[in-house]
């Protein structure tokens, strides 16, 4: 698959503060892409360098190799940004808005009606084309202006928080729309986030950032198996002496609280028969598993990555 995005050495300063610090990323083709991180992490400043809205302090930017300091008119063709704050005359007709921007896009006239009524029929806003935008609800709204990036039919749709300020309802449809459009458009997504449960969602890549640095960048699958670890508790009839436990659990990590073990299975002890066997000889009442949800993997990597 062709490299949509690569970003290499990226930096961008603002007086002391690296607000992007040596970054370098790779997306390709197609692919769903998360940049998932909290609240001033440098999310919205990496994807304003690459839709040419903030210059970059150095680094190299190439998007479907062409260079983002060289053929800037090339990139910015290539990409669709849907922002994270509304901003669109809310007293317009939804398909005048469209009309208007489609010329901004540089769509001649003759084409525009075409390529608007596609872009409402994948956005599904066809029957919402004659409407006042501030008749729209807010879901509807995030995909009207999700339907203005997609006019140019760029090969890139960045996403900033898609879902910031909306009600929990209409971001599980706007989940399940975002998933269909990747699909059925055949476009590169790169979404913002700092929904742990989004990027989850939604993403077949993760890159987790944190002060402008990233400290993973892998396919979720990759991420649950290099950091995901399941978690065992094993609860005792009664208490028992914490020297003998120590004894039988000596190469595993636990944490131990009255009559309860809680052990960590990570990716070097899956030996279930070793560890039934160690065992055996405890007064066992019950035993429970759980895996680490996403969530408690980026609190482990946010703290063994500690920014200095
Ligand atoms: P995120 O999108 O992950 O919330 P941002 O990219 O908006 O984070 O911000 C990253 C850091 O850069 C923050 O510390 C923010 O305060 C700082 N920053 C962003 N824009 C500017 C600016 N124009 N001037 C100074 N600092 C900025």
């Amino acid at each position: 698959m062709a490299t949509a995005i690569s970003i290499k050495n990226l930096y961008k300063k603002y007086n002391n503060l690296k607000a992007v610090n040596n970054v370098s990323l790779e997306i390709k083709g197609g692919e769903f892409f998360a940049l998932l991180g909290p609240n001033g992490a440098g999310k919205s400043t990496i994807i304003n360098i690459l839709s040419g809205l903030t210059n970059k302090s150095e680094g190299e930017i190439k998007i479907f190799n062409f260079d983002l300091d060289k053929d800037h008119i090339s990139c910015k063709k290539m990409i669709g940004l849907v922002p994270q704050e509304f901003n669109m005359d809310i007293f317009e007709i939804v398909e005048k808005f469209l009309f208007f921007n489609a010329g901004y896009y540089g769509i001649p006239r003759s084409k525009r009606k075409k390529r608007i009524n596609e872009v409402l029929k994948l956005t599904g806003l066809i029957e919402k084309r004659s409407m006042k935008i501030n008749t729209l609800s807010g879901g509807m709204k995030r995909k009207l202006m999700i339907a203005r990036a997609l006019l140019h039919n760029p090969k890139i749709l960045i996403l900033d928080e898609p879902t910031a300020g909306v009600d929990v309802e209409t971001r599980k449809q706007m989940w399940d729309f975002l998933t269909r459009l990747n699909k059925e458009s055949k476009t590169t997504f790169l979404l913002t986030t700092h929904y742990i449960e989004e990027a989850e969602q939604l993403c077949d890549k993760i890159a987790i950032i944190q002060e402008g640095k990233i400290i993973a960048s892998e396919s979720k699958k990759k991420i649950w198996s290099d950091f995901g670890k399941k978690e065992l508790t094993i609860t005792l009839k009664g208490p028992i002496n914490r020297s003998e436990i120590n004894k039988i659990l000596k190469n595993y990590r636990y944490k131990m609280n009255k009559n309860l073990i809680q052990l960590e299975i990570s990716k070097e002890n899956t030996d279930y028969q070793k560890l039934l066997k160690n065992i055996s000889t405890l007064p066992i009442e019950s035993i429970t598993t759980k895996e680490k949800s996403l969530e408690e993997i980026f609190v482990d990597l946010t703290n063994k990555y500690p920014i200095n």
